[in-house]
């Protein structure tokens, strides 16, 4: 089965990439250019409906110029390495300091295992290694040059992970946040904040969505899925749905400090955001999937008692 892809303004496409076998999970965005850019390329597992959908759009083995990853957990980054050997000539962009896992992986497939579980073998798969020379490891405000005038500016933007970046193209006012300003996949009716281990902050979070008020784009492009319009609102929905779900987190976490009062304590407040009325079919494994409240749960929890010590994941 394969997902499609979407047609979207100004040169930009929607690749589904299936992810376990469901659709709209997470998005790759193809960006027409001289050097055509992929930004995120979802798991291993996966990554077969996103190259097969590259080549009928008639990309050839040596025509990708650069697949950017938001950051390196496996739903967005996990088969990087397959699209790179799939195309050659691809140079692989990622934060500076999430790069050195991509070159050697075991480090990253192991803690993924921790957290996904069965998951792994089911629906991400391992991450494959990607030589040095074909990994660029970023640092804030750099610029990616796609030719023909168009470029894209990298942000660093910690809060949902430490190494997560976002993706400009101040062309046409397109700004790809990957997971920072959360998730809205089909059949939710809000924004949902993404709050996973190991290292969710919630201060940083709330000032990656400052930066992306600041910059005032025309479109947000979230992994999960889509656009989420129009932008300025979104982000501050993003922003007090932010604000809501960690105070509705942290006052439980003070009742009972245990992961399940807090996931059930979030379950019950936030059960709205779901159509129940929806006839969409995947809309509970998309959910459960990719937002699950034990893991946004067991994320801020880590922050909080990291915080009550006076330290930070960051
Ligand atoms: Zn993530």
């Amino acid at each position: 089965m394969t997902g499609g892809w979407e047609q979207l303004p100004d040169g930009i496409r929607a690749i589904d990439t299936m992810t376990a076998g469901v659709t709209k999970v997470t998005a790759g965005y193809l960006l027409d250019a001289a050097r055509p850019t992929l930004v995120e390329c979802g798991p291993a597992l996966s990554v077969q409906h996103v190259i097969d959908g590259l080549r009928d759009l008639g990309m050839d083995p040596g025509d990708l110029a650069y697949l950017v990853l938001s950051h390196i957990h496996l739903d967005h980054a996990g088969g990087a390495g397959d699209v790179a050997r799939a195309f050659p000539s691809a140079t692989i962009v990622v934060s500076e300091i999430g790069a050195r896992h991509l070159v050697d992986p075991e480090r990253l497939n192991n803690s993924s295992r921790r957290v996904y579980g069965d998951l792994m073998d089911s629906v991400y798969g391992d991450c494959t290694p990607i030589a040095p020379e074909r990994v660029r490891g970023v640092g804030d405000g750099e610029r990616l040059d796609l030719g023909g005038g168009r470029r894209l500016l990298l942000l660093h933007t910690p809060g949902h992970a430490k190494h997560h970046i976002a993706a400009y193209d101040d062309d046409s006012g397109a700004l790809f946040v990957g997971d920072s300003v959360g998730v809205k996949l089909p059949g939710m009716t809000m924004i949902r904040p993404a709050t996973p281990p190991p290292d969710f902050d919630l201060v940083l979070a709330h000032r990656t969505l400052d930066r992306y008020k600041a910059l005032a784009p025309k479109v947000v492009y979230l992994a999960h899925y889509g656009a989420v319009d129009p932008p300025l609102e979104a982000l501050n929905e993003a922003d007090e749905r932010l604000r809501l779900w960690a105070g509705t987190a942290e006052a439980a976490y003070a009742e009972h400090a245990e992961l399940d009062h807090v996931t059930d304590t979030l379950a019950r407040r936030f059960a709205d955001d779901i159509d129940s009325a929806s006839e969409d079919p995947d809309v509970e494994a998309r959910v459960t999937l990719l937002s699950g409240y034990a893991s946004n749960a067991m994320g801020l929890m880590r922050y909080f008692d990291l915080r009550a010590q006076g330290r930070t994941a960051n």
